[in-house]
């Protein structure tokens, strides 16, 4: 694969010439869409601002996927670099520069956090110290497709950016359509998401990124597709070499303690989750809404209201998702029916369904600290100091339970397939009786 850039009007475009054998991913399924991206950057940015190792570290986490045994790069890379991609990866990467020395990150660099306005990266921000500086990957659609396609709302997260800035935080939003590299479209790696801090790297001067995976990406393996796109290359050893290693601060939390420090922390009103809802406000008929405002009601130990279940339970989205087995993210549904003490007969059917009147649901509002070795050493001491103010350490029970939490078993167990019928065949009858009472 050979690479290069243009830039011109405030506007960096990487151009990917893919060889013959090119263009598909490992596992067959992904293909390159488009050859080249634009990437937009602030006004007085421009290429000597940017490592030569961070530039090629982009081009990787756009074109790595599709690259067979090397990439050409447009600006020669470090030795080091090119010996840690090597190393990690198996593949070359090249001219090497002999004269480049390593980026090594300045005295007075801060923390960066790849941040998009969600739960888990607003808790993220919760943890890390006040000097993080935020860093959003705005994503747009590539000139061709502006007249075909929709984009999501994007206005809450841009609220959120503007509430950082009056509270005197600094933040970024870098527009671009890498996404549309892929086909399907979507970010190649799972680390493509720091792009933005990658990009600015030297301009702001940063030490590390966060981003805001959570347990579940980390340890359970049920987000497949996010697993695959790591394509089994240990990432943070590349990322060391540039001097900006990941800081994944909400690794050892799920998605039920995410929502509890988000809720607990001066960013409470941060809570936005639906790409959908109009004016910031969720759209209550997605599976996230159905997900997201119970969780956060039962964590508020707020009575949640039968006419909003009756609404979330008739929705196409919802019913599809809830009739899954196992349902996506289906540890966080458990600790929701765990917790829920009100009288709608579908929570009921559905707490028999995930075994949440059997199982006990308590590690996942609690921190699992073996995943400390996934912060950034020099971030380690304080984000600890945080998370402890808002989560209990989990206890070698609660990590049994936790490693006992086993996606495939589930999938497999009769027990569960019956109780699957079960909660289909209530989830119709209440759709019909609905239907007749109005
Ligand atoms: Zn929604």
């Amino acid at each position: 694969m050979k690479s290069s850039y243009k830039f011109e009007k405030e506007v960096l475009k990487l151009i990917f010439i893919p060889n013959k054998t090119e263009g598909v991913d490992c596992s067959g399924k992904v293909k390159m869409g488009r050859y080249e991206c634009n990437i937009h950057t602030p006004k007085d940015w421009d290429i000597e601002k940017i490592h030569p190792d961070v530039l090629a570290l982009i081009i990787i986490l756009i074109a790595y996927p599709f690259i067979d045994k090397e990439i050409e790069v447009p600006i020669g890379v470090s030795q080091d670099f090119h010996d840690s991609f090597k190393k990690e990866t198996k593949k070359s990467i090249y001219p090497v520069d002999k004269n480049l020395k390593p980026r090594i990150a300045p005295k007075n660099a801060v923390p960066g956090l790849a941040y998009s306005g969600g739960v888990d990266s607003t808790a993220a921000l919760a943890l890390l110290p006040s000097n993080t500086v935020c860093f959003f990957l705005d994503r747009i659609l590539p000139k061709e497709l502006e007249k075909s396609l929709k984009l999501y709302d994007k206005q809450s997260v841009y609220d959120v950016y503007s509430q950082l800035e009056k509270q005197g935080r600094q933040g970024y939003k870098i527009k671009t359509d890498l996404e549309y590299v892929r086909v399907p479209r979507g970010f190649p790696v799972e680390t493509s998401t720091t792009i933005p801090a990658l990009l600015l790297s030297d301009y702001i001067g940063i030490d590390s990124v966060a981003t805001g995976t959570i347990m579940e990406h980390q340890y359970i393996p049920y987000h497949k597709i996010s697993l695959d796109r790591d394509y089994f290359v240990k990432w943070n050893n590349i990322f060391k070499s540039i001097d900006i290693p990941l800081n994944q601060v909400t690794a050892g939390i799920s998605e039920v303690g995410t929502m509890k420090i988000l809720l607990n922390s001066p960013y409470s009103s941060f809570n936005h989750w639906c790409m959908r809802g109009d004016n910031s406000r969720p759209c209550m008929k997605c599976d996230k809404c159905f997900r997201k405002k119970i969780l956060e009601m039962i964590l508020l130990k707020q009575q949640v209201p039968n006419s909003m279940l009756d609404n979330l339970f008739l929705s196409n989205e919802v019913r599809t998702m809830l009739k899954q087995l196992p349902i996506p993210c289906e540890n966080v549904i458990a600790y929701i029916t765990s917790h829920y003490n009100g009288n709608h007969t579908l929570m009921k059917s559905l707490k028999k369904r995930t075994r949440a009147n059997i199982l006990d649901t308590s590690w996942m509002e609690k921190w699992y600290s073996p995943a400390k070795d996934l912060i950034a050493e020099k971030y380690y001491n304080s984000v600890e100091k945080e998370i402890i103010k808002h989560l209990e350490v989990m206890s070698s029970e609660d990590e049994a339970n936790m490693n006992s939490w086993d996606i495939t078993s589930i999938n497999n167990s009769l027990i569960y397939q019956k109780y699957q019928q079960d909660f289909i065949s209530d989830l119709t009858k209440f759709k019909q009786d609905t239907i007749r009472n109005r």
